[in-house]
């Protein structure tokens, strides 16, 4: 339902929970952060509403770092239990996903999956992404590349947004049917479902378009379709209040 994410110089938890606020009205079911932190991943979610995320990092403190995904969620397959809630990770816990929509081709990719040895975890449409991209990404070593060659394999409505523990200060995300806008700020940027997330940080924005990948580092956004061919980007400034 809301999804955001953070590479730069702040505390990338801080940075996006606090966007997952802007995005409560919304409506969602639960909750739930990634943040790259010591050579891995470390992640926290939640059913319900936003606190009980913060009372679950209040106790059990994520370590601190600068590149985090964060998601609320509104269930559509599999029912708003901790499980359930994303970010979704492979069996290694290396790569992490959050996403928006509905993978209508779930069941045969699980069902793949299931036969090459992974053990999936949750009940959602979302978590065949997050071992799909681990396969992908094995070979190539490549988030972008890993991102674009799963979305090609993907049917249905996606925002997808992920890191990698092995490609520090990177958060890559695509969409299809389903909305992803970057924020350019300096030396920092920013992606989410709906600029309200980032609007406080930065006005510069550029709204993705249908099919395409986006690789977010600090000081650079490349934007591809889904082959890789590079794509023109247009940047705007967000001038109203939100
Ligand atoms: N289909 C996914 C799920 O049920 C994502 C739902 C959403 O858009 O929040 O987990």
């Amino acid at each position: 339902c809301g999804i955001v994410g953070y590479v730069g110089p702040q505390s990338a938890l801080d940075v996006v929970t606090a966007g997952l606020k802007r995005l409560e009205y919304r409506g969602y079911d639960s909750a739930g952060v990634a943040v790259q932190a010591d050579g891995g991943l470390a992640t926290a979610k939640r059913a319900g509403k936003l606190v009980n995320l913060e009372k679950e990092l209040g106790e059990r403190p994520l370590p601190a770092g600068t590149t985090a995904i964060g998601h609320t969620r509104w269930a559509t397959h599999g029912g708003p239990t901790d499980a359930n809630a994303h970010p979704h990770v492979d069996n290694a816990g290396r790569v992490a996903v959050v996403h928006n929509g509905i993978i209508e081709n779930f069941a045969a990719l699980r069902e793949e999956l299931t036969g090459r040895g992974h053990e999936l975890a949750s009940e959602t449409d979302t978590e065949v992404v997050a071992h799909l991209l681990a396969e992908e990404y094995s070979a190539c070593a490549d988030l972008a590349e890993a991102m674009r060659l799963v979305c090609r394999r993907l049917e249905g409505a996606f925002t997808l947004v992920a890191v990698h523990a092995d490609e520090p200060d990177v958060v890559v995300g695509s969409r299809r049917n389903s909305p992803l806008v970057v924020g350019v700020g300096e030396g920092e940027s920013f992606l989410a479902s709906d600029v309200a997330a980032f609007i406080a940080h930065t006005r510069e924005a550029i709204e993705l378009g249908q099919d395409q990948v986006v690789e977010l580092r600090r000081d650079a956004v490349t934007v591809t379709d889904f082959d890789g061919a590079p794509a023109d980007v247009r940047e705007y400034h967000v001038d109203w209040d939100a």
